[in-house]
């Protein structure tokens, strides 16, 4: 007998703000997290996204495919994919992801041993009125969750008139064929709202704390003072009127070159040497916070933030202390992490003792951005 499961990925997540399909919960995705447990007792995976996502590698998945407008036409969608010799399709909604592989296992036995359809229903604990008065008996009434368990043959009859229900097992009962209900799971609600992401958090980490990833990087540069008596000295993004420029392709800004070597290095991402080239033309007099400000984007959008940066500056002039607040600030702007600056003097020794130049050391650590201890929304 093989099983197949259509896991449903394709809405826009009107109510939640944004696909919350995609929204990271416990270091993964919703979607992940609903997709393992389909796998654990299913031979193949038809997972239905929306339309524009249809080119994402999704290797929790065997077979992907483009949603339809109702949630009935991307279950039929799905439908469409599973092979034909399948006899039992459990369909699951993504953004239940606490769903457990027992209760999977639990609705396609039913189905096995002969019912139509299984679905988990959990006890309905509020009384439940008409708004008009009169309260409901509410013995007999279920929450009705998924994954939901069917014969392939008759979920394929019930979507053959393409009709649209908020629920699989309607459409199946509608045949006339009885569907069983199944003891679900209280831990196994819906995501709809933001909210909701930290209370399964909160589940699947079961209140424990996590291993945080955690990457260190370390960062160097030095540049020799310039002949050019006009060049500016720029150092963290702030201008020193009337002190001696730094020579180099760029503004020679010594500390911005370090901080972001500290962030590339961490991320593994390379070198500034690497990400902007100093043969590149465009790149003559560039502003080096800007591109900072790029290699921040770039660690980003690799999984990473900034926990903090620290900086010694090597130089016996001019003095950073009365511009040491303002250089702080501007780069911790850029990098969205505290960057701190120490002035250091050479005491005369070697090249930068001799007031040839000017250097700067970074050490950056850099943490999991998705971590579950790590609100997603937080910056
Ligand atoms: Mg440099």
């Amino acid at each position: 007998m093989s099983v197949w499961a259509i896991v449903v990925a394709g809405g826009s997540g009107a109510r939640f703000g944004g696909p919350k399909q995609y929204a990271p919960l416990a270091g993964r995705r919703v979607l992940d997290w609903s997709l393992d447990a389909a796998r654990a007792h299913a031979d193949g995976v038809v997972l239905v996204v929306p339309a524009e996502a249809l080119d994402q590698a999704e290797p929790g998945a065997d077979v992907v495919v483009a949603g339809g407008a109702t949630r009935s036409a991307s279950v039929r969608a799905g439908l469409a994919a599973v092979p034909g010799d399948a006899t039992v399709v459990v369909v699951h909604d993504a953004a239940r992801p606490l769903a457990s592989p027992a209760l999977f296992a639990t609705v396609i036995d039913a189905v096995r041993d002969g019912a139509a359809g299984a679905l988990p229903g959990v006890p309905v604990i509020d009384t439940i009125r008409h708004r008009d008065g009169g309260v409901i008996d509410r013995d007999p009434l279920v929450r009705v969750q998924t994954p939901q368990a069917f014969s392939a043959e008759l979920l394929r009859r019930a979507h053959a008139a393409e009709p649209e229900a908020t629920d699989d097992a309607a459409l199946v009962e509608a045949l006339g064929a009885r569907v069983v209900v199944v003891e679900g799971e209280p831990t196994n609600d819906k995501i709809t709202d933001p909210a909701d992401l930290a209370t399964a958090r909160a589940q699947l980490t079961g209140g424990r704390t996590m291993q945080m990833q955690m990457r260190i990087g370390q960062g160097f540069d030095v540049h020799r003072f310039s002949d050019d008596p006009d060049r500016p000295l720029v150092l963290g993004g702030v201008r020193f009127d009337g002190a001696a420029g730094l020579a180099g392709h760029s503004d020679a800004d010594a500390i911005a070159h370090a901080v972001t070597d500290a962030l590339l290095g961490a991320a593994g991402l390379g070198d500034i040497g690497q990400l902007f080239p100093d043969t590149d033309p465009d790149l003559a007099g560039a502003d080096s916070m800007v591109l900072l400000a790029e290699a921040v984007r770039q660690v980003r959008a690799a999984g990473w933030r900034a926990g903090n940066v620290d900086c010694t500056v090597v130089l016996e002039a001019p003095k950073l202390a009365p511009r040491k607040a303002e250089i702080q600030d501007r780069l911790s702007a850029v990098v969205g992490a505290p960057v701190t600056v120490k002035g250091k003097r050479a005491e005369q020794l070697g090249s930068l003792g001799r007031r040839e130049g000017i250097a700067c050391f970074a050490v950056a650590i850099l943490f999991e951005a998705d971590h579950p201890g790590v609100d997603p929304a937080a910056p």
